[in-house]
């Protein structure tokens, strides 16, 4: 049977990641996100600096490539940035050892956790579930791709996100409270990790709302660049 013939609808569009100096993508399986990785940003949003990260997850189809342009979201009055830098996993499993967790990434990029503040903290607050806050359409902005075999793996460097050329996030990968390959090793054992699956890893202090007509400029240093406008509500 030809490929598609089986499906009732066409397939939906697999979801990528450019590769940087390529004219090949990275596709995505799955976004996971950190919360609360850098102690600044608890401390903005009032949390408890003691408890250990958790993760969260966006739909892969969220990706929005460098360049692009984010429609204001609907429903908020208070979309936050949040810069990050994302992970891109060639290879997966469960229980990884952090010893091993490296062997896994493809490579890195700068991404952007966009999140509709309001909402999140309305949901949080009836203790219920954050995709309304952080899993809607466009909401996971990512730069290309460069390859661990061009970076190696960045423990250190600074992290920043512009807006219209004003500096509002600065950060330094150092100051992530896990690491990389704990952030793997964790994940993994709560849900198999595979190929394809993203990770972005937690965002600096300076998170603030951001609105149609905003240039957002991010930069990881020796990771990459990113650049997006938030654009009209979608009609
Ligand atoms: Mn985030």
């Amino acid at each position: 049977m030809a490929d598609n013939a089986r499906y009732v609808i066409a397939p939906p569009p697999q979801a990528e990641i450019a590769v940087a100096g390529t004219d090949k993508t990275f596709p995505v399986r799955r976004i996971w996100c950190v919360g609360r990785n850098y102690i600044e940003h608890i401390r903005e949003m009032g949390q408890d600096e003691r408890a250990p990260p958790f993760f969260f997850a966006k739909p892969a189809d969220a990706i929005v490539p460098d360049g692009g342009t984010v429609p204001y979201p609907s429903l908020t009055k208070d979309m936050h940035h949040e810069v990050e830098l994302v992970v891109a996993l060639k290879s997966g499993g469960r229980n990884i050892p952090v010893s091993k967790a490296n062997d896994c990434i493809y490579g890195y990029a700068v991404g952007i956790d966009l999140t509709r503040r309001d909402l999140q903290i309305a949901s949080r607050d009836v203790k219920r579930p954050w995709e309304i806050g952080k899993a809607f359409d466009h909401s996971a902005p990512c730069g290309p791709l460069k390859p661990a075999a061009e970076t190696g793996h960045p423990t250190k460097g600074k992290i920043v996100l512009k807006a219209n050329g004003k500096v509002r996030q600065e950060g330094d990968l150092n100051q992530m409270i896990w690491n990389i390959p704990e952030t793997i090793s964790k994940l993994s054992e709560m849900v198999e990790l595979r190929a394809g699956d993203v990770i972005m890893t937690g965002t600096p202090s300076g998170v603030a709302a951001t609105v149609a007509g905003d240039k957002l400029e991010c930069e990881v240093e020796g990771v990459g660049k990113l650049t997006v406008t938030i654009g009209p509500p979608a009609k």
